[in-house]
C-alpha cells in the first residue's frame, strides 16, 4: 500500500466557479462569478439567530432539523405551492440544498445508476452525482429559449436510468421550465418509473411574469419527486448552510439518516433564524425580491449588450449567460480571463456548464450583488 489519495479524488476537482473567484481576488476585481449573494439579510432572520444563541439553542438538533423550522418550511410550501408535506416525516433540514441533494443521492442511487441532467448544468449537481457513483447522462437545452426536444429524453433513457434532475429556475441558463415541459417530463418519469430530483433554490427569483411550477405538484408526481431547496439565496445567507429536502415519507427517513451521518444536523441557532424569517415574511417579501433582482438583471444585461457581449436574458434565477465569442481566446476560459484582465470583472467560462460542446462562446455573470457593486461592474464592462 502506498500513501496516496483515493481513486475518488479525481471525481471532485475544484470547481471553475471557485477558480475564477481566486483569479478575481488576484487582480482585485469585481466577482460576478460565484453566486455568493451578498445583499442584505432580512432583520427577522438575523435577529432570530442572534436570539437563538442567547436563548441557548446551541446544541445538536434532531437529525432532520428543529421542529420550528420543519413546520415553518411545510407551512410556506403549502401557502406558495399547495403541496402538503408532513413536517414530522417528510421535511429534512440539511446543510444547504447542496447537503440535501447529496444525502438524497446517497439514499436513492446505486453505483452505476444513470441520472438524466439538462445541459448547461450547475456543476455541483454533476459532482454530487459522480461522488455518489451515479452516472450523469446529458440532454441539451438549446438557446435562445433553452428548449429541448421531448424525443431527446427517450434517446437518453436506458435500463440503468433511475432519475431525472431538473433545476427550475435554472442555473446557469435562467430557464423556468413551463407547465407543458414539466408535464412531459412527468409522463416520461412515470413511463420509465424514475425519480424526479428538482432543485428549486431559485423559486423566488422570477422575472417577466414567469411562474414557478414545482414538479411535485403535478398529478401523480408527489411520490416520485424529491424537492430540494433552501434559504441561501432567498435570505442572502449562503454561508449559513441551511437547506432542505421535501419528499414522501417512504424516502425521507433514510435521506435523514444520511444527513445525520454526514452533517449530524444543520447549525442549530441558524435553523432558528431561518424559522423566524419564514414565519415573519410573506408574499410581499418574496415578490419584492423578484422586482429588485429584475432591475439588477436589466442593468447588467444593458451593460453586456453595450460591451458587445450579447446576453441571453434570464427568465429566473440570478445569472446571465452572455455571448463572449467576440473576445480573443481559444476557449471560454481564455476569453473569460481576457475579460477579467481587461475590465476586472470575473465571470465563469461557459465550458464549466457543459460536458460536451456548447459552452465555448459563453460566460456566466452573477447579478446577486449590491447595486453600487453592479454599477461599478457595468461601467467597467462598458469600457471594454
Ligand atoms: N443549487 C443551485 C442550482 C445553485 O445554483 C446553488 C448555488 O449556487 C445551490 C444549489 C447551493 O445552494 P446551498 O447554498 O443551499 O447549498
Amino acid at each position: 500500500m502506498a500513501l496516496e489519495l483515493s481513486a475518488r479524488h479525481e471525481w471532485v476537482l475544484q470547481s471553475e466557479i471557485r477558480n475564477m473567484s481566486i483569479e478575481c481576488d488576484r487582480v482585485g476585481g469585481i466577482n460576478l462569478s460565484q453566486g455568493v449573494c451578498d445583499t442584505e439579510v432580512p432583520p427577522a432572520v438575523r435577529q432570530g439567530a442572534q436570539s437563538a444563541i442567547d436563548e441557548g439553542i446551541n446544541i445538536y438538533t434532531r437529525y432532520d432539523g428543529l421542529e420550528e423550522l420543519r413546520k415553518a418550511i411545510a407551512a410556506k410550501q403549502k401557502i406558495f405551492t399547495g403541496l402538503e408535506m408532513d413536517p414530522e416525516r417528510e421535511v429534512i433540514v440539511s446543510s444547504g440544498a447542496t447537503g440535501a441533494l447529496y444525502c438524497a443521492c446517497l439514499a436513492l442511487l446505486n453505483p452505476g445508476d444513470e441520472v438524466i441532467v439538462f445541459e448547461p448544468y450547475y456543476g455541483y449537481h454533476i459532482s454530487t452525482l459522480v461522488a455518489t457513483q451515479a452516472v450523469p447522462v446529458y440532454v441539451q437545452l438549446h438557446p435562445p429559449a433553452w428548449s429541448f426536444e421531448f424525443a431527446s429524453l427517450e434517446k437518453a433513457v436506458t435500463s440503468r436510468t433511475k432519475a431525472i434532475l431538473i433545476n427550475t429556475p435554472a442555473n446557469p441558463s435562467g430557464k423556468v421550465f413551463s407547465r407543458e415541459e414539466l408535464e412531459h417530463i412527468a409522463t416520461f418519469a412515470s413511463k420509465h418509473d424514475l425519480f424526479i430530483f428538482t432543485d428549486e433554490i431559485y423559486e423566488h427569483f422570477l422575472y417577466d411574469g414567469y411562474r414557478h411550477i414545482p414538479p411535485a405538484t403535478l398529478p401523480g408526481m408527489r411520490e416520485r419527486t424529491i424537492t430540494i431547496s433552501g434559504l441561501s439565496k432567498t435570505f442572502s445567507i449562503t454561508g449559513w448552510r441551511i437547506g432542505y429536502c421535501l419528499c414522501d415519507a417512504r424516502w425521507a427517513q433514510t435521506i435523514g439518516y444520511f444527513n445525520d451521518l454526514v452533517y449530524v444536523c444543520a447549525p442549530a441557532p441558524l435553523q432558528m433564524g431561518v424559522a423566524r424569517g419564514l414565519e415573519a415574511l410573506g408574499a410581499d417579501y418574496y415578490e419584492s425580491l423578484s422586482r429588485e433582482y429584475a432591475s439588477k438583471r436589466d442593468r447588467v444585461c444593458r451593460a453586456l449588450k453595450k460591451a458587445g457581449l450579447n446576453p441571453h436574458v434570464p427568465q429566473g434565477a440570478y445569472y446571465i449567460l452572455a455571448d463572449i465569442s467576440g473576445l480573443p481566446g481559444k476557449n471560454s476560459k481564455e476569453r473569460a480571463m481576457y475579460l477579467l484582465e481587461r475590465t476586472g470583472v470575473a465571470s465563469v467560462p461557459g465550458e464549466a456548464f457543459y460536458d460536451g460542446d456548447g459552452g465555448e462562446n459563453l460566460a456566466r455573470f452573477c447579478f446577486a450583488k449590491e447595486d453600487d457593486v453592479l454599477e461599478d461592474a457595468c461601467k467597467r464592462l462598458q469600457g471594454l
